[in-house]
C-alpha cells in the first residue's frame, strides 16, 4: 500500500495514478479534501484508491493518515512525501509567516512522514520513501529564499534518515523535479514561465508522469541498492 501527500493534483496526482497503474492501492493525503475526492473519482474506485484529509505540518494528523491508510488496504510499503506550496517573494518582502509556512510544509512535512512511516516500516523490516525535493534546493531560486532552503533541507533530511534506516530494510530517495507543468507552475506569469523554459536543454517543460515514473522505479525493486540518493528529472536544466 502506498501513501501520497499532496495526490490531489499535480505531480502528486500523476505519482498515485502510476502507482495504481503499477497495481498499487494508495491513499491519497491532502489538505484540500474535495480536490482529494476528486482525484479518487478519476483514478478508480474505493477498492483501490481513497482520499483522507491531512495537514503534513501537524505530526498527529500525519500518524492519522498512515493509520486510515493500513486499516483501508494493509501495511504501509511506500511513502511519497509530495505536498507542497509555494509563498514567493524576494527576501524584502517576505513575511517570517510566509517563510515559516512554506518551512513547515516541506521540511516539517517530509520530516513527519518520514519519522511515522520508519516507525512502520521497521517493524516489517521493509519499505520505501521517496521525498520530492526541487531544483531549487540545488541552485537557489530568487524569491525563494524559503522554499530552495526548504527543499536543500529535504535534501539533508533524506541522506540522514537513508542512512537510519538503512539497516532496517528501509531505503529513503528523493527527486530534484525542474520545471513542471502543474497548477503550482500555472500561477506563475507568462513571461516567466517563458524564461524558465528557454534555459532547459531538452527545450521544454516537464510532464508531471515523467516525475511520476521515477517514483515508481524508486519504489520498485528495480531501485533495490539505491538509498539516500537525489536523482534530478529537469530535462537537464541545472545539470
Ligand atoms: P500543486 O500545488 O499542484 O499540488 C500540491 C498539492 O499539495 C495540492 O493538492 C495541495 O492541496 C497539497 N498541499 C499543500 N499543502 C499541504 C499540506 N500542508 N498538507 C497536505 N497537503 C498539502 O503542486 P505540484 O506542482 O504538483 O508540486 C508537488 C510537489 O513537487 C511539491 O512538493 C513541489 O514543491 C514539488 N515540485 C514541483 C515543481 C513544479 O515545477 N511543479 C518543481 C519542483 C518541485
Amino acid at each position: 500500500m502506498a501513501v501520497v501527500t499532496g495526490g490531489a493534483q499535480g505531480i502528486g496526482l500523476a505519482i498515485a495514478k502510476a502507482l495504481v497503474d503499477q497495481g498499487a492501492r494508495v491513499v491519497i493525503g491532502d489538505a484540500n479534501l474535495d480536490a482529494a475526492r476528486r482525484a479518487v473519482e478519476e483514478l478508480g474506485d474505493e477498492s483501490v484508491v481513497r482520499a483522507h484529509r491531512c495537514d503534513v505540518r501537524d505530526s498527529a494528523l500525519f500518524e492519522q493518515l498512515l493509520d486510515t491508510a493500513e486499516e483501508a488496504f494493509g501495511p504501509l510499503d511506500i511513502l511519497v512525501n509530495n505536498a507542497g506550496l509555494t509563498r514567493d517573494a524576494t527576501m524584502r518582502k517576505m513575511s517570517e509567516e510566509d517563510f515559516d509556512t512554506v518551512v513547515a510544509v516541506h521540511l516539517k512535512g517530509t520530516w513527519n512522514g518520514t519519522r511515522a512511516a520508519a516507525a512502520r516500516m521497521r517493524e516489517r523490516g521493509t519499505g520505501v520513501i521517496v521525498n520530492i525535493s526541487s531544483m531549487s534546493g540545488k541552485v537557489g531560486n530568487v524569491g525563494q529564499t524559503n522554499y530552495s532552503a526548504a527543499k536543500a533541507g529535504i535534501v539533508g533530511l533524506t541522506k540522514a534518515a537513508a542512512k537510519e534506516l538503512a539497516h532496517k530494510g528501509i531505503r529513503v530517495n528523493a527527486i530534484q523535479p525542474g520545471f513542471i507543468a502543474t497548477p503550482m507552475t500555472a500561477a506563475m506569469p507568462e513571461h516567466i514561465k517563458q524564461q524558465k523554459a528557454a534555459e532547459i536543454p531538452m527545450g521544454r517543460v516537464g510532464d508531471p508522469a515523467e516525475i511520476a515514473s521515477v517514483v515508481v522505479f524508486l519504489a520498485s525493486d528495480m531501485s533495490s541498492y539505491m538509498t539516500g540518493a537525489v536523482l534530478e528529472v529537469a530535462g537537464g536544466r541545472f545539470m
